[in-house]
């Protein structure tokens, strides 16, 4: 049967919409990280028991006031119950029933009888080494029990989140359909955007939460973030990748070359995924945009370059196509949901999984979903055109990795 909020369970998520939700920076996340203790990762358990439902409770207060009756249509609906039900699984979750002792320990400052002042305190505590090591004594069975059961729970609602994206533009074509217009209102545009922001927030956390209670810890890697994430190596794998699609989807048998001018050694701490998914979407642009240009017949096209730079701030990779570029008219386009020249891909969320995966073009989310991976760690994505000539796209990262979680 489908979830439905109760009254009772809307106003406990009122009640949590109301608290700050508190940021976690990759170096923190790096510095927490690293050989974790059981009693460290009760710490992470208990930090995410607290901020999860407060993160998740502003997203289902967000879906609530939509403009226009964006909140009534049925995808949308839909993906508010998941957030709901996520929010009623997280806070009926039991608190650990732990020797006194050991209670003492980790929460020193809080008190497990009233959520609220848990959450009140995490933020201070989190600033006083709340989100911080735990040493390794003899932790008693009981508290791998509790992050094993804490760990299935969140990565069952990941999993329930997965087909967000898909569902949400889903409502936003209902919606188009319901007014009759294609024009997406700014105000949407900027829901999205924080949106769809804060769930790499959710999913970062949960996601390097799972990866560090189960994945046995693999050199240079603490989590999901890779300390030492190889540029050109991350290029490389996108490049194929983005190629192999190119040859599949156009029925080419060799697709636009792409040259790579980079430091090899040259590598920083960043989370390899999500390197890996923005390079994939814009080197598939500019292929896209050769190929459609120049046609699927030619004998050679304009290589496309990638040029990176090591900067102290930042380390910037730069992508220069001569796909034709785009009309200056259209470029604040190519930033909002669902702009796409290519020919529309249907949406089905149960068919794709996470995200837009695979597909050579057509969602017009590979753009505007790129700059938030790349806004989410401090860097930014830019793109400069010459009509007639060609794109060149400025993908910003942040080396120094400590700003803040972009949470508004
Ligand atoms: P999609 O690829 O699904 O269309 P994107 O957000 O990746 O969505 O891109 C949106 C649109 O921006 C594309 O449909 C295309 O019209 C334009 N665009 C993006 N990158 C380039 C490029 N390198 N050259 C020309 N046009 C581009
Ligand atoms: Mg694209």
């Amino acid at each position: 049967m489908a979830y439905k909020i109760t009254p009772q369970m809307y106003e406990k998520i009122k009640h949590f919409a109301r608290f700050p939700q508190t940021g976690v920076s990759l170096r923190q996340m790096v510095m927490f990280g690293q050989n974790p203790s059981q009693g460290t990762l009760l710490k992470a358990t208990q930090f995410l028991a607290d901020e999860l439902p407060i993160r998740i409770a502003h997203r289902v207060k967000e879906l609530d006031n939509l403009p226009h009756n964006l909140s009534e249509m049925p995808s949308i609906v839909r993906v508010k119950n998941w957030y709901a039900q996520s929010f009623e699984e997280l806070i009926n979750f039991p608190k650990p029933e732990l020797p006194q002792s050991i209670r003492e320990r980790l929460f020193a400052t809080s008190n497990p009888s009233n959520p609220s002042t848990t959450i009140m305190s995490t933020a201070t505590k989190l600033g006083h080494g709340y989100y911080s090591h735990v040493d390794d004594i003899d932790w008693p069975p009981e508290v791998r029990y509790y992050n094993e059961k804490f760990t299935k729970l969140i990565e069952a609602i990941k999993r329930r989140h997965d087909p967000v994206v898909t569902t949400v533009a889903q409502g936003i074509l209902e919606y188009k359909q319901h007014k009759k217009s294609t024009m997406i209102d700014t105000d949407i545009q900027s829901f999205l955007d924080r949106f769809y922001m804060s769930r790499i927030g959710i999913r970062i956390l949960i996601g390097q939460h799972v990866a560090l209670n189960r994945l046995p810890s693999r050199p240079d890697y603490v989590g999901i973030i890779c300390t030492k994430t190889n540029i050109a190596k991350t290029v490389q794998e996108a490049v194929d990748n983005a190629r192999f699609i190119c040859e599949e989807y156009y029925g080419l048998f060799r697709a636009p070359e792409i040259q790579l001018y980079c430091p090899e050694e040259l590598s920083f701490t960043y989370v390899p995924t999500h390197l890996n998914h923005m390079l994939f979407e814009l080197l598939k642009n500019s292929l896209r945009a050769l190929v459609e240009l120049f046609g699927d017949d030619v004998d050679e096209y304009p290589t496309i370059k990638v040029i990176v730079a090591e900067g102290k701030e930042d380390i910037t990779i730069k992508i220069l196509d001569e796909g034709g570029g785009i009309p200056r008219s259209n470029i604040p386009l190519v930033w909002t949901y669902m702009y796409t020249t290519a020919e529309a891909q249907t949406l089905d969320p149960n068919f794709s999984q996470s995200d837009f995966k695979a597909p050579m073009a057509g969602f017009g989310y590979g753009l505007p979903l790129s700059r938030l991976y790349a806004r989410y760690f401090g860097g930014d994505l830019k793109l400069i055109s010459m009509e007639g000539f060609g794109t060149d796209v400025y993908l910003h990262l942040n080396r120094i990795s400590n700003s803040d979680e972009p949470l508004h």
